[in-house]
């Protein structure tokens, strides 16, 4: 990486901050049509959440396990036309649950046939009631939104005894669409057949969980590294030829200048002032706040309550700690 004052700081440039897939995109896209195009990242590397780190033979990612595409044909062009055969490309990725002391091998979501078939007629028939309704209105508190989805009934015998589980006390706390976290966002009423004919219907298609998750496949492909962590994405993203004078690491913005209206500089942390024809931020919006009123403040706005995530590994192959 070269200096930022090995720039004419008088030019405009379009300036992309966060090194992130967002921003390593951003860059690409907008590099294209115009080559005064900089991206500016605080840390030693570039990736953000796509990083990965190697123990013995194994490599972990951090955050993202699979890149899917989006479906959008230039974009998924953009992203993944330099992927090669050394890249898996899978249609769909085995997902599994374990409920009422079995595995299901087949989907994510639970099956409530397993804890009794009488709830299962109980809960079809208050989804069909629900189908009719116009204009469904959702809650902030998920527990409401459980019990207007899934009946009082299924909330309290299914639900909550899995979310208390989770989440321990104040499972009341939880905010809308934490059921994602949980894979509660759907649930499994029925056979095959009835659940085809339930999600005909746009809001039980949000409600009602595909016996298998094959059937659920979109045809959209997700792609790892047949060697390596998804880390490797990163290569494939950099403009290698212009790596040194177009990225910029260990450099964050501490100053915004604005006039008339128009964002006109920013001055790094390195204290070099570059005059901004277009900025891009893709870090976090409260950083970007905090410059604008040229203050820091120790608290985040708007961090959800509980945030979590859940993970299970299974290995052929022993893992070696
Ligand atoms: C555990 C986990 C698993 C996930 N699994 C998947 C998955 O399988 N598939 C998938 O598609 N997505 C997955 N995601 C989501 C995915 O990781 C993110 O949506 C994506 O990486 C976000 O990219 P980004 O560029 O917006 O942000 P980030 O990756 O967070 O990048 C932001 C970058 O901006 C930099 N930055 C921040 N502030 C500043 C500043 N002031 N100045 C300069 N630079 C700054 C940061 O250092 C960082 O490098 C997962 C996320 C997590 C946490």
């Amino acid at each position: 990486m070269v200096n930022c004052s090995e720039k004419k700081m008088n030019k405009k440039y379009n300036i992309i901050v966060g090194g992130g897939i967002i921003g390593l995109l951003a860059f690409k896209i907008l590099n294209s049509f115009d080559r005064n195009t900089i991206l500016i990242e605080q840390s030693n590397k570039l990736g953000g959440l796509l990083t990965s780190f190697k123990f013995g033979n194994n490599y972990f990612d951090h955050g993202p396990h699979f890149l899917r595409e989006t479906g959008n044909k230039k974009l998924d062009s953009i992203m993944f036309k330099s992927i090669k055969s050394n890249w898996n490309a899978f249609k769909s990725l085995p997902q599994s649950n374990y409920f009422c002391g079995t595995w299901n091998k087949n989907s994510s979501y639970i099956d409530i046939r397993k804890k009794n078939k009488n709830l299962s007629l109980y809960l079809i028939n208050y989804l069909k009631n629900l189908s009719q309704t116009k204009n469904l209105k959702t809650y902030q508190n998920e527990i409401k939104n459980f019990n207007l989805f899934y009946s009082n009934k299924i909330t309290k015998l299914i639900i909550l005894p899995i979310l208390k589980k989770y989440v321990g006390r104040n499972v009341e706390l939880l905010k809308q669409k934490s059921r994602f976290k949980f894979a509660l966002n759907r649930l499994i009423v029925g056979s095959p057949k009835i659940t085809n004919k339930l999600k005909d219907n746009k809001i039980l298609d949000n409600l009602v969980g595909f016996n298998y998750y094959s059937d659920g496949v979109t045809g959209k492909k997700n792609y790892y590294p047949k060697n390596g962590g998804i880390e490797n994405f990163v290569d494939l993203f950099l403009n290698k030829k212009d790596a040194n004078k177009s990225y910029f690491t260990n450099t964050s913005i501490k100053k915004i200048k604005i006039k008339e209206n128009k964002i006109f500089y920013i001055e790094t942390n390195n204290n070099k002032k570059i005059f901004v024809k277009k900025l891009i931020w893709t870090g976090p919006a409260d950083f970007l706040k905090q410059i604008l009123e040229n203050k820091k403040t120790k608290k985040h706005f708007d961090i959800p309550k509980y945030y979590w995530y859940f993970f299970h590994l299974e290995s052929k192959k022993k893992f070696k700690s």
